[in-house]
């Protein structure tokens, strides 16, 4: 086991490193433990964040590691398996080790569970995609659809008309179903519905075809598919962080720099909020870094006072 730190940040994605560089700055002694599979990993660019647009995720990422190292800030690689509270945070290591901190900040992020529709996670991150502020413009006035995964699809169909006038919704054979007053909607914003079965899709990173049950094929620039969201937020439940009821399904309650209900638990990015984009989850690191240092400065009065009257 480590000497305590001040810090340890599980994840090291957007949020985890933006939180460690302001805390490396802040002359704190962190380490970042990192499992390596950064959400948007497997797509070949990131857009929309600023001075960066269109930088490889992983390159984004190797740059990230190396400013923060610059600030002393250790990063691990190692899947964080287990915590618990003790005078402080005890974090068990998938390699055997165990790290201890005065603070701990949980980033791990989201997992997309995708349709089992063959092709869609073949895609992953190049014909297939989740995100038209991230892919949107690359394809924008061409043909692209929305594959209908739930009632959520709805939205996402709208949202992917304001790239593109050719938009065409598959609600696969009932896999999700709009009722008369959305297909007038969808009817008055020029949104093609398409019914039926889809049997899969195929793709070769500049455009997809999506094959039906029926025999048709219809090629497309991008197949949007709106996934299942799942936090990785086992350890903020394992610590006794409350949840709440959120727009879809749950989340770990956080106030507006991370803090959870558990003193000295914080969060930061996707695994609290599912719909936070790259800029989003640094905003949301930094936030709480500011918070967890300024939490720390507390504690350090505290304890200097304490020690004066001893
Ligand atoms: C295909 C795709 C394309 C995208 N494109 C864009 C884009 O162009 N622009 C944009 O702004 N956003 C984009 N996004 C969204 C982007 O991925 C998220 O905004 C971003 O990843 C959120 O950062 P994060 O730090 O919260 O999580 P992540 O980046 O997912 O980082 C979490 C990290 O925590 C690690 N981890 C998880 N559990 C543990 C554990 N127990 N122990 C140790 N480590 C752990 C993971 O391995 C991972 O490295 C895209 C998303 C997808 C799916």
């Amino acid at each position: 086991m480590t000497d305590s730190v001040d810090v340890v940040i599980v994840g090291a994605g957007a949020a985890g490193l933006s939180a460690a560089l302001t805390l490396g700055r802040a002359r704190r002694e962190v380490v970042v433990v990192d499992g390596g599979e950064p959400r948007n990993g497997v797509a070949a660019h990131s857009h929309g964040v600023l001075t960066r647009d269109g930088t490889p995720p992983l390159e984004f990422l190797r740059l990230a590691r190396e400013e923060v190292e610059r600030y002393g800030v250790r990063i691990v690689p190692a899947r964080a398996v287990a915590a618990r509270a003790a005078d402080g945070f005890e974090v068990e290591l998938d390699d055997g080790g165990t790290l201890r901190s005065r603070q701990l900040l949980i980033a791990t992020g989201l997992v997309d569970e995708l349709p089992d529709t063959p092709g869609v996670a073949e895609l992953w991150g190049s014909g297939t995609v989740v995100c038209p502020y991230c892919d949107g413009w690359e394809v924008r006035d061409q043909p692209i659809a929305v594959l209908g995964t739930g009632h959520g699809s709805v939205h996402h169909a709208h949202m992917a008309r304001q790239w593109s006038p050719e938009v065409t919704l598959l609600t696969d054979d009932g896999a999700m179903t709009i009722d008369d007053f959305e297909a007038e909607e969808f009817r008055l914003r020029g949104i093609l519905v398409e019914s039926a079965a889809v049997e899969r899709i195929d793709g070769d990173g500049d455009s997809v075809e999506v094959s039906f049950r029926d025999g048709r094929r219809q090629p497309f620039r991008k197949l949007f598919v709106l996934p299942r969201y799942r936090q990785q937020d086992g350890l903020l439940r394992s610590l006794g962080a409350e949840v709440e009821q959120a727009k879809v399904g749950e989340r770990v309650k956080t106030g507006t720099t991370g803090g959870t209900t558990v003193l000295g638990l914080w969060a930061a990015g996707n695994v609290v909020d599912p719909g936070a984009l790259v800029p989003v989850a640094m905003g949301a690191g930094a936030a709480a870094a500011v918070a967890i240092n300024a939490h720390l400065v507390g504690r350090d009065l505290e304890r200097a006072v304490a020690d004066a009257h001893r």
